[in-house]
């Protein structure tokens, strides 16, 4: 299953680089911005996960 990074926020389409420390995301790769994150306090609204910081760096096997 190929792994595919948003690169903006699901709740307010805030701008989420790829590069960027400021994303979080759920186990199942929801992707939200800091301040959805904190309103939501850190709990995904599409399946309960934890929010938590996404990696920035990205290991690619290619
Ligand atoms: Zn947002
Ligand atoms: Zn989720």
């Amino acid at each position: 299953m190929a792994l595919e990074m948003r690169a903006d926020c699901e709740r307010c389409q805030a701008s989420l680089p790829v590069d960027c420390a400021e994303a979080l995301i759920c186990s199942y790769e929801c992707t939200f911005c800091q301040e959805c994150s904190a309103a939501m306090k850190s709990v995904c609204p599409n399946c309960g996960g934890q929010l938590v910081p996404r990696p920035t760096r990205i290991k690619t096997n290619s």
